[in-house]
């Protein structure tokens, strides 16, 4: 796995957004770092071939993109499910900058935030979600 720069000098006891990056070298692996109650959780995405064919929803941070800026990424189950080849899937943001989505103020064409919400609101349910998708990778039995 290949950090990006800005990820060496991140302070992961200071992590209070969702950061998310796709390996450089293995562009359909990614990172997912959040934010939980137990401290800074990461998981680990393998991007499904082939990308969305409409516009689509992140499922954690609800920006819509046009086609191709949301893929549908899996992670694998800790434990005992994971050994045995069960994951857990979900659509993300192609570039898993969910943080930098939610502080979009204006729709583009390309980038549409969650309609009605601030970027407070939009960060908060972006760290709950993700949150709530690290505990169901994390899940055992
Ligand atoms: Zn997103």
């Amino acid at each position: 796995m290949v950090l990006p720069a800005w990820v060496r000098d991140l302070d992961p006891d200071r992590l209070d957004d969702v950061r998310g990056w796709r390996d450089p070298k293995a562009p359909d692996r990614g990172v997912l770092l959040v934010p939980t109650d137990d401290g800074p959780a990461g998981v680990v995405l393998r991007a499904a071939t082939g990308a969305t064919r409409a516009a689509a929803m992140c499922a954690l941070c609800r920006t819509t993109h046009t086609v191709g800026g949301v893929a549908l990424f899996a992670a694998s189950r800790r434990g005992a499910k994971g050994r045995q080849g069960d994951t857990v899937g979900t659509y993300i943001c192609a570039d898993l900058a969910c943080a930098e989505h939610v502080r979009v103020e204006t729709a583009t064409a390309a980038l549409k935030p969650a309609p009605g919400t601030t970027v407070d609101e939009r960060r908060a349910g972006l760290r709950e979600r993700a949150a709530e998708f690290v505990a169901a990778v994390t899940a055992e039995g």
